[in-house]
């Protein structure tokens, strides 16, 4: 099992200041068991962020945040996911980087993934999150540079990529670049300014 925490809800509606109209996604694996993104969790979310005077269209429960395959499974779990501005993931780090290599929208963590907490029974998705403790994917489309550039830079590029290749491992892209492609095309090239400290890694 993955093992999350929830944000603080001030941080969570901090990160929301500018997010329009919002869908709220759950999980039904670990964020469930661990009381962060199920059922209860997600209606909660939704009525404290609507009482905090967000715009919430809804908000569900993804049998499996980290195995949603396609847009369309979003929308098959929930027909108003296509008219939502943003999304707040309520499963761990892997759950929001799959859902966010589905959609083109902000995605943003309503919890910190922290550890494996022991056996993953084939949960854990390659790459997609370091478990890192503080979540801020938000900032970078989705895609999680501590998790995929393979030297865990948060303010990159590194200068070293070829043709979008990595120079560390050049059968992968440059995840900088990537990161690049998904915030121009959420009109969000602006995040690329904000410089990040190196994280503590004290969680
Ligand atoms: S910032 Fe990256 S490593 Fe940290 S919890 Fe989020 S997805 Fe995982
Ligand atoms: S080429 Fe890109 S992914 Fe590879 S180490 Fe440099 S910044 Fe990271």
């Amino acid at each position: 099992m993955i093992i999350s925490s929830s944000k603080p809800f001030e941080e969570i509606l901090s990160m929301l200041e500018d997010a329009g109209k919002i869908f709220v996604i759950g999980c039904g694996v670990c964020a469930t068991k661990l009381h962060v993104g199920g059922e209860p969790e997600v209606k909660q979310m939704c009525c404290k962020l609507q009482e905090a005077g967000k715009d919430v269209i809804g908000g569900a429960v993804a049998k499996a945040a980290c195995n949603v395959k396609s847009m369309n499974a979003l929308l098959e779990l929930d027909p108003r996911i296509g008219e939502t501005d943003s999304l707040l993931i309520m499963s761990c780090g892997s759950g929001l980087s799959i859902i966010a290599s589905v959609v083109n929208l902000p995605v943003y963590p309503a919890t910190n993934t922290c550890s494996l907490g022991g056996i993953s029974c084939g949960e854990v998705k390659e790459n997609q999150c370091a478990m890192c403790g503080d979540c801020i994917a938000n900032f970078f489309g989705g895609i999680c540079p501590t998790a995929r550039c393979p030297k865990g830079l948060l303010n990159g590029p590194c200068g070293g990529s070829m043709d979008g290749k990595c120079e560390v491992d050049p059968e992968k892209d440059c995840v900088w670049e990537l990161i690049y492609v998904r915030l121009k095309d959420l009109g969000r090239l602006d995040l690329l300014d904000r410089i990040f400290e190196p994280k503590e890694y004290n969680a």
